[in-house]
């Protein structure tokens, strides 16, 4: 389970949408539990996976920016070559990659499956993240917010 949203990284400020829970389930936001509820009351539905996780970076190899891939440096002192310690001689650094972690993957009764994020708030990193899932996985995402103006759910 992700705690993506809990997550306060350095320097940035962050958003922190209050937790909600709902039928012992603890959900990243009142609206994602509000639309589980809806997803409930769906005779549609037949299975409600909760966060799932896509990888949509794989780890991946870049040059080591120190020693611009030789895997050695020079001693300023004694001028001889020694092992680069940020790669540890290799010339190549490896990088964790990413994942995504959408609200729900709907199974309909027909076995129809939506991979869906409800959207609370906005969310600068969310559009590169929803064309990365895409372009891994094929699958077009379902965006779900909720207009407060017309009280109703409003599918993307
Ligand atoms: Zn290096």
């Amino acid at each position: 389970m992700t705690t993506r949203r809990q997550v306060k990284r350095k320097g940035r400020p962050s958003i922190v949408s209050k937790k909600a829970k709902f039928k012992g389930i603890t959900f990243d936001s009142g609206t994602e539990a509000r639309y589980y509820k809806v997803l409930l009351g769906d005779p549609n539905v037949k299975h409600i996976e909760l966060q799932p996780v896509y990888r949509i970076i794989e780890p991946f190899e870049v040059e080591c920016k120190r020693c611009r891939g030789a895997g050695k440096v020079v001693n300023e002192a004694t001028g001889r070559l020694n092992k680069c310690s940020l790669c540890n001689g290799n010339g190549k650094r490896m990088k964790q990659g990413a994942i995504y972690t959408a609200d729900f993957k709907v199974t309909y009764q027909d076995d129809y499956q939506e991979v869906i994020d409800v959207k609370g708030y906005a969310d600068a990193k969310f559009p590169i993240r929803k064309k990365l899932f895409e372009s891994t996985t094929g699958i077009e995402l379902i965006v779900v917010e909720f207009d407060a103006k017309n009280r109703q759910w409003v599918r993307k």
